[in-house]
């Protein structure tokens, strides 16, 4: 059994503070009191104990309360994401047969409608309270939260993230950076997805600060890195890149108080972690996926150059393989080991098993060096296969990203009579230039047949809510244009 986090935190450091949101902070005592009277609230309103409900709202401190609520009751929260259309967030509240949506007022009208009861914010905090029994421990393989993950074939899956899990997760996490009085993780990342979840599972267990950020402001970011009001955060290439340009521009560095700028999501253009590396920038590379609860594998601060461009070793829970693969270097799916995997999904996929003899198959491309660093190619559905050779996107993103003209990089397959499939590449410059010379570029730097047959020059690439780049819908810009 795990002890109630809010309530042993609570106890343990009541005064502490828990969260910070513009000008407003709140202690673990605060946070725990407002959990346990929206608890109360969320009785009243018809919510029991230990059932399924959605929570759909933007990063605030509301939401985290009624996350807490939550947990309290025990409750399975499917957190759905911001950016889902009408369709795509029916299908999500349907597969997981949810009893409540939880919805922030703002985002009534943006709700398909299903036969599911809403209950909004307002009216939750209007509600009367109704006695319960909060429970002080906690059942390891109790579900807390489920997110669905793009499926990169048909449906999106949910993929529960149990309280055994997040706890796992979360120690190895602090295992691998450690802990400071000081520390305080400055939160940019959605909290409906894990990057952003995983900061509320350390707050409450490792008794950290949290500063949340409605959403990604790179000038206030970069100004409490340089004042070291915080010490970590976490980070996709995208705004990471952001990140060091502002540093750049200002001919600025962080403080030394801040420590970890843990960087992952999806690959990291090396160009990328040179450039912290010159500002000092303390990155580390890290391989996570929701359905491990985030983190798998960290690269230390130690690390960081001389095994640039890895994800570095299995985090001390975690266990790594790479399929097939008989010697260091030789490349195969990632599978995963440990208690911080996922011990399956719900809805239409509650049958499809998440591990096969106990390992996860991540659907990546990696390998491990003769030391045990993991690298990760890139995703084995994004592979494009040109004339009967292989071509990993990743590869490509990564040369053209260090032309000095080019900010981001994305790149995918597109149909071809003769290849079969050819790389098509779409960039987003910082400077003016012309694609003609980025294509010399790449073939100075690429073999013939990795060169990208086009390269468009657009103002944005297609994210997901983490900011992720989203290859596929890379093609359909094509289709567009
Ligand atoms: P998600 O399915 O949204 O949870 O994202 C997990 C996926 O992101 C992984 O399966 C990888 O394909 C990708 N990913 C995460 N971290 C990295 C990394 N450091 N380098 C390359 N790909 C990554
Ligand atoms: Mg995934
Ligand atoms: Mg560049």
């Amino acid at each position: 059994m795990i002890p109630n986090w809010l309530l042993q935190r609570s106890t343990l450091t009541p005064d502490r503070i828990a969260l910070l949101f513009q000008d407003e902070q709140w202690t673990f005592k605060e946070a725990n009191e407002k959990a346990l009277v929206l608890a109360k609230k969320l009785t009243a309103s018809g919510v029991r104990q230990h059932t399924r409900i959605a929570i759909y709202a933007s990063s605030n401190p509301q939401i985290i309360w009624m996350m807490y609520a939550c947990m309290h009751l025990q409750c399975e929260m499917v957190l759905l994401n911001l950016r889902l259309t009408g369709k795509e967030l029916a299908y999500q509240i349907d597969d997981a047969a949810v009893d409540f949506i939880l919805v922030e007022d703002l985002l009534m009208e943006k709700l398909p409608i299903t036969k599911v009861s809403i209950l909004s914010f307002s009216e939750i905090n209007a509600s009367p309270e109704q006695a319960i029994i909060v429970a002080t421990e906690w059942a390891e393989n109790q579900t807390m939260t489920i997110m669905y993950t793009s499926g990169t074939t048909g449906f999106p899956k949910g993929v529960r993230q149990t309280v055994g899990n997040h706890v796992s997760s979360a120690t190895s996490s602090v295992y691998n950076m450690g802990l400071v009085d000081t520390d305080c993780w400055l939160c940019t990342m959605p909290l409906f997805h894990i990057s952003g979840f995983s900061m509320l599972a350390k707050s409450l267990l490792h008794g950290v600060k949290i500063n949340l950020y409605p959403k990604f402001d790179v000038v206030k970011i970069v100004d409490e890195l340089v004042a070291g009001t915080v010490t970590r955060m976490s980070v996709v290439a995208v705004t990471l890149e952001r990140i060091l340009t502002e540093l750049e521009v200002r001919n600025a560095k962080a403080s030394p108080k801040f420590l970890t700028m843990l960087t992952g999501g999806g690959p990291v253009p090396v160009d990328y972690l040179k450039r912290a590396a010159k500002l000092d920038l303390n990155v580390a590379q890290t391989y996570g996926m929701t359905e491990t609860s985030s983190q798998t594998a960290t690269l230390s601060g130690a690390d960081a150059l001389r095994k640039i461009g890895s994800v570095g070793k299995a985090l001390f829970f975690n266990q790594i393989r790479i399929d097939e693969a008989k010697k260091p270097f030789e490349q195969g799916e990632i599978l995963i080991r440990g208690p911080h995997v996922t011990p399956g999904y719900i809805g239409r996929f509650t049958d499809k098993p998440s591990q096969e003899n106990g390992w996860l198959h991540s659907g990546d491309i990696g390998y491990l060096d003769d030391e045990g660093y993991l690298y990760v190619v890139d995703r084995r559905s994004d592979l494009i296969i040109s004339g009967g050779e292989n071509i990993y996107p990743a590869e490509i993103e990564n040369i053209l990203t260090s032309h000095e003209a080019v900010r981001e990089v994305g790149v995918c397959g597109v149909e071809d009579k003769k290849w079969g499939q050819v790389p098509n590449a779409f960039v987003v410059l910082s400077e003016d230039v012309e694609s003609n010379e980025l294509l010399a570029f790449c073939r100075k730097h690429l073999a013939a047949y990795k060169v990208p047959h086009q390269i468009h020059i657009v103002g944005q690439l297609p994210r997901n809510g983490s900011n992720k780049l989203l290859r596929r819908k890379l093609c359909e810009l094509l289709i567009k244009e």
